[in-house]
């Protein structure tokens, strides 16, 4: 697995990007409708995007696509959260629901797990042979988790989701924002669940 991240400035998701024979897959896609200038700085064409995963329909994570649109890039999203993503990019032609992603992702030795608590389709990807964990706006580095606050957003689904993400063994972690975690991820799932039971207060 080789992967690469920008991290975007301002309001904005980070990108993580696997190769694989060639091919590169996103796994967010920013919040800049100019992803496609990022992408082509380290030699990447549209064209040579075979897919992009999303964790959730939030703008952040989805304006991006804007500049894959004409490519015609299989979108993969849990159809939970398709109309909040289509209120950033309009009608996606490629929308595919996250379920037929599954032969792809296996291929890139990824599962999905299913999130919901940020928002209702919000899932995560996860590598049980190298312990990663690509987050999304789930958990994040430091005992942070997603705001549940949010239209669609839900208190027990989040600590849920967080206790379902707690029994992974996580060494790195790639969340939506945020710095990318190395080693001991499973530790910052660990803080970000304390911290949810005592915020939440269930
Ligand atoms: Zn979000």
């Amino acid at each position: 697995m080789h992967d690469e991240s920008f991290i975007g400035a301002g309001l904005s998701s980070n990108v993580y990007l696997l190769n694989h024979d060639s091919t590169y897959y996103l796994f967010d896609a920013s919040g800049d409708p100019g992803l496609l200038r990022y992408l082509a700085s380290a030699g990447i064409h549209g064209s040579m995007v075979g897919g992009v995963f999303l964790t959730h329909g939030h703008f952040d994570h989805v304006a991006g696509l804007e500049s894959l649109r004409e490519f015609e890039t299989p979108v993969f999203i849990n159809e939970k959260d398709r109309t909040l993503m289509e209120e950033t990019t309009g009608e996606y032609p490629s929308f595919m629901d996250i379920s037929e992603a599954n032969e792809i992702l296996s291929m890139l030795g990824l599962v999905i797990l299913e999130t919901p608590g940020h928002t209702p389709g919000s899932a995560c990807f996860y590598s049980p042979s190298e312990s990663l964990l690509i987050s999304g706006d789930t958990v994040f580095p430091d005992g942070y988790f997603g705001r549940t606050d949010l239209p669609g957003g839900s208190d027990s689904d989040m600590l849920e989701s967080l206790t379902k993400l707690s029994g992974l063994r996580v060494e790195a972690l790639l969340a939506g924002h945020g710095h990318y975690v190395e080693s001991d991820g499973s530790r910052c799932i660990s803080e970000a669940l304390a911290c949810a039971k005592s915020m939440l207060g269930h």
